[in-house]
This record gives C-alpha cells, structure tokens and sequence, in this order.
C-alpha cells in the first residue's frame, strides 16, 4: 500500500501545472503496476533493456519515459514506444533518434539535457552545444525528432544554495531557448529535480519532476 501513498503524497504537494515521473529503476513490474493501479501512469527508466522487457510486460497505456544516459546502439530497441527521452547529450545521439524513429514512422518527443552541476560525473549539453546544434542545417532536416524541452541534473550536494543556483540557471537557459521555435524545437518542458531536491526545483521552475525512492523506497543495486 506504500507505493500510492507515496504517490499521492508527492501529487498533493505539487503544483498542477508539474508532471510526476515516477523512476521505476531496478523496482519490480508489481511495484510498478501498484503505481499504475493508483492511476499512474508515466513511468521513468534509465537502462534501455530494462525498460523494454518492462513494457513488453505492462499495460500499454504507460508512457514510457527514458531518463538516463544513452547508448546510441541501443536507441533502436526502444524507438518504437518510448514517450520521451530526456538525456539527449550529443548531436549523434539525436540523429540516431531521428533515424530509428523513422523507421518507425513516428516523431519521437526528446529533451536536452544540459551540464548544470560542477562535477565531471554529469553528462551533459553546453549552451554553445545547443546552440550550434539548433542553427544547423542538418538539425534542420531532421524531421522525426522534436525536442519539446530541457533536463538537468544538480550537483549532489548538501548544499540547497548550490542546488538552487544550479536550477535557477538552467531556467534561465530554458526561458531563453524558449524563444527559438523551428518545426523540430519548441520547448515547453522543463525536467528538474528528483527525490532530494524536487522543492527546489520547482520553485525554481520546473514543470517535470522524476522522482524514484520517495515513491518506490530505498533502490537496492546489488
Ligand atoms: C534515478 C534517477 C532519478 C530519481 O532519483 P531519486 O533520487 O530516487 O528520486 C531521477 N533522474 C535521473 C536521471 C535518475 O537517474
């Protein structure tokens, strides 16, 4: 019964306007579908394998949402139902998207996710990334991805002012990408915060929040 008290917890605490992810890693289908019968029903993984046989597995009204990092040999297993993939990091990657999601006729929704955090362990996109990724022409052609926002992940710190601060700079880069809009880029999302820091991250704006071990308890990875 935990799992959706959990749940409605965290959606009572939250803003209408911010969408609960609720990141499923390493967690069993019956944890999932206890979520799922508590009327969730977007789901958040980091590996590509394991959402796959997850999906295969579940309800097909889940969507799907890819969070970690990924492995462009393995984009094609799940390019034919994931609902959005939040850590696009290289302009490879996203060709790889737009490639595999062509074969399947279908535009897949990715987000951008850029370096906020100081340490080397983040992945992520520079603002001079983006930017050359977006005025160029092959971005430009490429017609089955649309990125519809931007993901961050904060340092992992004690520290709420660095975490703050780190938030408050990625919206800033979101209000301003904001303003480029192209057939394939019109952000809306912003994805931001997690278990330990999703207040701050919302104050600080964000509309999209992934949250694993509030919902789902302690991650056992061994
Ligand atoms: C695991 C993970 C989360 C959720 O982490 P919790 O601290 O358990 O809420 C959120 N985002 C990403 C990218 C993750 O890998």
């Amino acid at each position: 019964m935990f799992i959706k008290d959990n749940l409605h917890k965290i959606k009572n605490d939250i803003p209408k306007n911010v969408q609960l992810i609720a990141v499923s890693k390493t967690k069993p289908i019956s944890d999932i579908l206890e979520a799922y019968n508590a009327g969730h029903r977007a789901f958040g993984e980091n590996k590509i394998q394991e959402m796959v046989k997850k999906y295969e597995e579940l309800p097909k009204d889940i969507e799907w949402h890819m969070i970690g990092h990924l492995q462009r040999n393995k984009v094609k297993y799940m390019a034919h139902f994931v609902h959005l993939i939040h850590g696009v990091d290289s302009f490879k990657t996203l060709k790889e998207i737009n490639k595999q999601a062509l074969k399947h006729n279908r535009i897949i929704d990715c987000l951008l996710q850029l370096k906020i955090a100081k340490e080397d362990t983040k992945f992520g996109l520079s603002i001079t990334d983006v930017n050359n990724i977006i005025t160029s022409e092959e971005f430009a052609s490429l017609n089955n991805i649309n990125i519809k926002g931007l993901m961050g992940m904060a340092s992992f710190t004690e520290d709420k002012s660095i975490i703050r601060t780190e938030f408050k700079m990625l919206n800033l880069i979101f209000t301003k990408l904001k303003k480029h809009h192209s057939s394939n880029f019109n952000l809306s999302i912003l994805s931001m915060g997690m278990s330990g820091d999703y207040k701050i991250a919302i104050e600080a704006g964000s509309n999209m929040i992934r949250v694993g071990s509030l919902i789902f308890g302690k991650r056992n990875y061994t």
